[in-house]
């Protein structure tokens, strides 16, 4: 079991992390100010820290310097307010592992935090594959019926979420905060513009609508 401390003061985004977190499977914990986050931090029971800087009472730099000071070796992804460049350096001069910019995908977070986790807790797969459709998440290659799919960063998104439920129903909400991100309007149709997108690439009948639900990947047998 993979356990990840959030610590963050922002209650939305914390909601975001938590929920998006939980739904892949991993166990998560909070602390809203630097002074908690460093206390957790040390008892060792966490396999990574998703570290926001702009924390209360102890600023998330410093609660990064007192971990490496201590030789605390857990992995540290930084969480940037966009555009920081300067934030970035800093953080990763700090010790930081990586780094995420606000406002960022799910998708690409979850990305981040698998390739940063210790090979025994990683449940990476290279390959998604239902039945003749495949995404390579290396080569960011797609194939379908047989041929090479050339899908957009969104697409493939999109495509590695059904993919990693396939038969399950996501909600347009899901996969709105897990391909576009919090920052994005519920109200907008970007979900629906885009399945059909991906419908009129990888065939139209592999993604079903659900009526009042969502959308789920149609399992098809190895073919
Ligand atoms: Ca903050």
């Amino acid at each position: 079991m993979t356990r990840i401390l959030i610590a963050e003061d922002e209650p939305r985004i914390v909601r975001f992390l938590a929920k998006g977190l939980q739904a892949q499977g991993y166990v998560t914990a909070c602390a809203a100010d630097g002074r908690q986050a460093l206390d957790l931090a040390l008892t060792g029971e966490f396999d990574l820290l998703l570290l926001d800087l702009g924390l209360p009472g102890l600023d998330g730099l410093d609660v990064l310097a007192a971990l490496r000071r201590r030789a605390v070796r857990l992995p540290v992804i930084v969480l940037t307010a966009r555009g920081s460049t300067e934030d970035v350096v800093t953080g990763l001069d700090a010790g930081a592992n990586d780094y995420v910019r606000k406002p960022f995908r799910l998708a690409e977070l979850l990305a981040r935090i698998r390739s940063q986790l210790r090979p025994e807790h990683r449940a990476e797969e290279f390959v998604l594959r239902n039945g003749d459709l495949s995404l390579d998440l290396r080569t960011r290659q797609a194939r379908a019926g047989g041929r090479t799919v050339d899908l957009s960063a969104r697409e493939f998104a999109l495509a590695e979420m059904f993919l990693r439920h396939p038969g399950q129903v996501l909600s347009r909400e899901q996969l709105l905060s897990h391909v576009w991100g919090y920052d994005f309007d519920p109200g907008s149709n970007v979900v629906e513009v885009y399945v059909r997108y991906l419908r009129n690439k990888i065939g139209a009948d592999r993604i079903a609508t659900v009526r009042g639900a969502g959308y789920r990947l149609v399992r098809r047998l190895e073919g």
